[in-house]
């Protein structure tokens, strides 16, 4: 059980600063995020976009705003928990109990869901027999990719994710590509580079097709693909992966008991605590009058919800506002040294 004065759900952007903003009063923070890698829509939607309206920042893009968010908590030395969904929270005496998807457990007087649209999961083959064979030779991510060496993989998609892969897993791998679509949506570069390599024999190329079926017991074996004309074709396979692109899901968390608007959790303005005593929801995914999904705003939720933590956290203390100019404690904490 890991013990903290803040669980923060989501390590977007919003779940990013709040760290810095409890780290200046004290407060310790773990963030568990389902995705694995930090940065939310940020990373996952947009890393090279320009974004224009952080306050002081005239242009940056979703990977440096992330970056820089990660510079600014460095002090704080914080653990993030990745790759793991909060499946459940319960109330255990003063503290709220955190359950995750690989089974760490949290304790913590504070929640604060900076859960975005919700956990970002992938779409997923439609056909019956590919949840059997999931994470036992159908994949939507790759973590390792070592362990498709020498492998016969079908990849499907027709997005930079499948491009990518069968780019990079052509090097050490029978690989071939199928897409639903004559004409690839990912990058034209990689288009071109993934066309090129059909042409020198290093991986193959079938489109217009859709899986069809798959093959084999505790192991896949092969599997078919068919086109529009309904005509089939067999592939022997060890491994099949999909990159479909993702899908949002707020999944769990309407399970937790709060009030929900939507897909929203409503708010008040005052601390940006839910319906529950020490829960607390900012940005995207919290909703109260004339709220705006914007960072900026994040921001702020995040810096009013970090001082009502405060308080739960340290019941027999009493809560100063100061600015880290003035503020020798939070210069320590930032470890800022006096000249
Ligand atoms: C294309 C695009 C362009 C944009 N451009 C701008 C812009 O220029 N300026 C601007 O201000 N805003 C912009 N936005 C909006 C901005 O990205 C969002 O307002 C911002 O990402 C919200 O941050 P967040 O931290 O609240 O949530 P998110 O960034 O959505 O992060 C939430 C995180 O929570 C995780 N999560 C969810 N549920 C769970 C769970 N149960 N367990 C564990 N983890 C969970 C998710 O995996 C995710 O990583 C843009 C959005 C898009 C899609």
């Amino acid at each position: 059980m890991i013990k903290t004065d803040a669980l923060i759900i989501g390590a977007g952007p919003v779940g990013l600063f709040v760290v810095q903003q409890l780290g200046l009063i004290g407060l310790k923070a773990e963030v568990v995020d389902n995705l694995d890698k930090i940065g939310g829509q940020c990373i996952e939607l947009y890393p090279d976009k320009p974004i224009y309206d952080i306050p002081a920042l005239p242009e940056c893009t979703g990977e440096s705003l992330t970056e820089s968010l990660l510079e600014q908590i460095k002090p704080f030395k914080t653990n993030f928990h990745l790759g793991q969904r909060v499946e459940e929270i319960s109330k255990e005496k003063n503290n709220w109990k955190i359950v995750t998807s690989k089974k760490n457990i949290f304790s913590a007087p504070n929640i604060i869901i900076a859960a975005g649209v919700g956990s970002f999961e992938p779409r997923k083959f439609q056909i019956k027999e590919a949840e059997k064979f999931e994470n036992n030779g159908i994949f939507y991510s790759i973590k390792d990719k070592t362990l498709f060496k020498n492998k016969k993989i079908c990849i499907f998609g027709g997005g930079d994710s499948a491009l990518d892969w069968a780019i990079e897993l052509s090097k050490i791998a029978n690989v071939t590509l199928v897409h639903r679509r004559n004409e690839f949506r990912g990058a034209e570069h990689s288009s071109e580079v993934v066309k090129k390599l059909e042409k020198e024999g290093k991986l193959k190329i079938k489109t217009p097709f859709q899986i069809n079926s798959i093959e084999g017991n505790n192991k896949i074996n092969s599997i078919t693909i068919k086109n529009e004309k309904g005509e089939i074709e067999k592939i022997p396979t060890d491994c099949i992966l999909g990159f479909f692109g993702l899908i949002m899901k707020l999944g769990p968390i309407a399970e937790w008991g709060l009030n929900l608007d939507k897909k929203t959790i409503p708010v008040n303005t005052e601390n940006f605590q839910t319906n529950k005593e020490g829960i607390f929801a900012i940005g995207d995914i919290c909703s109260y009058p004339g709220k705006l999904k914007l960072i900026l705003c994040g921001f702020h939720e995040g810096a009013l919800a970090a001082r009502a933590c405060f308080k739960l956290a340290r019941p027999n203390e009493k809560y100063r506002f100061e600015f880290t100019t003035t503020s020798k404690s939070m210069q320590e904490r930032l470890g800022i040294k006096k000249k």
